[in-house]
């Protein structure tokens, strides 16, 4: 490793970990094949926190492009079915691959930056329908929900929120303090 490279993984390794939805950093990983890059995310707080992108659909194999999904609240609980696809269903794939990812990963992370509406990523807003396709309220995607649960003290904020650099400043803030609070996360 070169000395450039060596010193920035010293101080990456001390700033506060942050995960984030990996489309919004530019990745290619939407179920259109697409992003949804979030330039003040970038440039504001993306030089100060560890970024960790993580796309739990892609980590669940679902493919990149792949059929669109939405959650549905039928008598077996919330289910992530497809929206075109009516008999797809990939409820079990996301909670497994959700769980997985939180066990892994959730124990070192402060803070999460999600993609809001998102069957997997929404923190509130993901839209919830009945089984005859009409919206009934909104909730938190698979992934959400299973970070959430398992640790309830990472602070999760949707990237709707980040639309000035006084809201980036703030979180960057509450980051700081809860890294140190938590030593270390
Ligand atoms: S919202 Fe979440 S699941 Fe959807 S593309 Fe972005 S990271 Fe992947």
């Amino acid at each position: 490793m070169k000395n450039n490279e060596v010193i920035l993984t010293q101080v990456r390794e001390q700033q506060p970990v942050v995960g984030i939805s990996a489309c919004l950093t530019g990745q290619n990983v939407r179920y259109d094949g697409g992003n949804k890059f979030h330039q003040l995310i970038q440039q504001e707080l993306a030089p100060w926190l560890n970024f960790q992108a993580i796309c739990p659909e892609a980590e669940a194999h679902l493919g990149v492009p792949r059929p669109p999904v939405q959650l549905v609240k039928t008598s077996e609980g919330i289910q992530a079915l497809g929206v075109e696809e009516k008999t797809l269903n990939v409820t079990q794939t996301l909670n497994h691959t959700s769980q997985h990812l939180v066990k892994n990963f959730g124990y070192k992370m402060c803070a999460y930056i999600v993609k809001a509406r998102s069957p997997s990523c929404g923190a509130g807003s993901t839209p919830i329908y009945d089984m005859s396709g009409i919206q009934k309220n909104a909730g938190n995607g698979i992934f959400v929900e299973t970070l959430k649960t398992s640790f309830p003290h990472i602070m999760i904020v949707e990237e709707s929120v980040f639309n000035d650099i006084v809201m980036c400043k703030d979180f960057l803030e509450q980051c700081y303090q809860l890294h140190q609070k938590l030593a270390g996360c």
